[in-house]
């Protein structure tokens, strides 16, 4: 099948945000015609704006896909919402955001969908977990995954423990 790999940034700072990213983690690998390649480290990061909420658990995961870019925004939607039943009972807040940061070599600007996600080349909660799984990987626009890291440094940022990869123990197709 005609596929692309997609980068897909993974963030929660609610309700357990480790077991938050992990089992989008394994959501993201379920879906049709996708599977997971790989997946950074857990990041802990400091929250961008009000500074009385909690830390954020950041995570990159990398996507092979025959869905095209609106249809995977559609599923990655449809996680996030999944995600934002607290208890079972009330909407509670947001739980989990997933962006799509690349989807293969595409520039896509609708409304619906910029890639690559803006923004990327200023959060380092983002350029760690994604050096981490390929530092020469190339940011149309932007330039490389590990320089556009080194440039912008660690502050807020710290490595807290692995997630749980669908991928592991596969022994084909990663990082194809
Ligand atoms: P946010 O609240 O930051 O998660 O933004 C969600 C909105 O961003 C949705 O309405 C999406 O249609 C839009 N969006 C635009 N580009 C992207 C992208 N690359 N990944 C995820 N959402 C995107």
């Amino acid at each position: 099948m005609p596929s692309v790999v997609a980068w897909i940034g993974l963030g929660s700072n609610l309700d357990d945000p480790r077991r938050q990213v992990n089992t989008a983690l394994s959501e993201l690998d379920r879906l049709p015609r996708s599977r997971v390649l790989g997946c950074s480290g857990l990041y802990r990061s400091a929250p961008m704006g009000p500074p009385d909420q909690p830390d954020y658990i950041n995570a990159v995961a990398s996507l092979r896909t025959a869905l095209d870019a609106e249809a995977l925004l559609d599923a990655l939607q449809a996680i996030e919402s999944a995600h934002r039943r607290v208890r079972g009972e009330h909407w509670g807040p947001r739980t989990l955001d997933l962006d799509m940061l690349l989807y293969g070599d595409a520039v896509i600007d609708t409304p619906r969908l910029v890639v690559p996600h803006p923004g990327i080349a200023e959060r380092n909660f983002v350029l760690a977990p994604l050096a981490e799984l390929d530092a020469g990987l190339s940011i149309p626009g932007a330039g490389m995954a590990g320089e556009l890291y080194a440039r912008l440094g660690d502050a807020g940022l710290a490595r807290v423990g692995d997630a749980a990869c669908p991928a592991a123990g596969r022994d084909t197709e990663v990082n194809e």
